[in-house]
């Protein structure tokens, strides 16, 4: 089964994302973390991303789309497909149509976490991860339970993502309104669509989203009416 999440920054698709690798061994295709990793690394395709990406602005259709070919080839036929963060356009959305028609495969479900636009400063700009494993964790909601040190592998260095500050999550978010909200009908039309409340607990939106994918009822505590 191959989806999308759909949101905002912060409405928890890469939480999401990494729930569903571990309950349902899909596989997550997540473009920020491929571009980031592209940034690190030092690639032209990272030195053409870096500047875009601290302004919070989006990454041209062709890099991105190019990126999630040249994985969908790497990967092959194998397990279910969960498209964290991509696409993000409407170019992009007819990309992603054409490029899982080549290999046989179609979207089964685009599931939108459907947020409160103004809570998600407060849990953007307080994320970061460990280091080392990535554990994901918040200055509010989720601090280690040793001070410093990482809950799952006792490591002590943590980062912040460096666009995870006010001025470029107000960016981010209104190219979210302008270029990404807009691509919903066409899914819409397909009748892909389902929708999980985003604010609720985080295995809640976890069991209401893998409800959706077994066709069973999503339960109360995240659904969308
Ligand atoms: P994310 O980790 O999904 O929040 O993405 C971080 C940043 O990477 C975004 O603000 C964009 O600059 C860039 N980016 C990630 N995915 C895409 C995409 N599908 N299209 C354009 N830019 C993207």
């Amino acid at each position: 089964m191959d989806i999308i999440l759909l949101g905002p920054p912060g409405a928890g698709k890469g939480t999401q994302a990494s729930r569903l690798v571990s309950d349902l061994g899909m596989v997550q295709l997540s473009t920020g973390d491929m571009l980031r990793a592209a940034v690190k690394a030092g690639t032209p395709t990272g030195q053409a991303a870096k500047a875009v990406m601290e302004s919070g602005g989006l990454v041209s259709d062709e890099i991105v789309s190019g990126i999630i070919g040249e994985r969908l080839d790497e990967l092959g036929s194998g397990p279910g497909l969960i498209f964290d963060g991509y696409p993000r356009t409407a170019a992009q959305a007819r990309s992603l149509d054409t490029l899982l028609a080549e290999r046989g495969r179609k979207l089964d479900y685009v599931i939108e976490l459907v947020v409160d636009e103004d809570a998600l400063v407060e849990r953007i700009t307080g994320r970061f991860t460990c280091a080392k494993c990535g554990e994901g964790y918040h200055d509010v909601f989720k601090l280690p339970a040793v001070a410093g040190v990482c809950d799952v592998c006792g490591a002590t260095e943590f980062k912040r993502r460096p666009d995870d500050n006010a001025e470029t999550v107000r960016t981010r978010m209104a190219e979210y309104r302008a270029k990404t909200a807009p691509i919903l009908p066409h899914y819409e039309a397909a009748g892909l669509v389902r929708r999980v409340d985003g604010m609720a607990d985080i295995g809640d939106v976890t069991a209401a989203i893998e409800a959706i994918m077994s066709n069973r009822p999503t339960g109360e505590a995240a659904s969308v009416a």
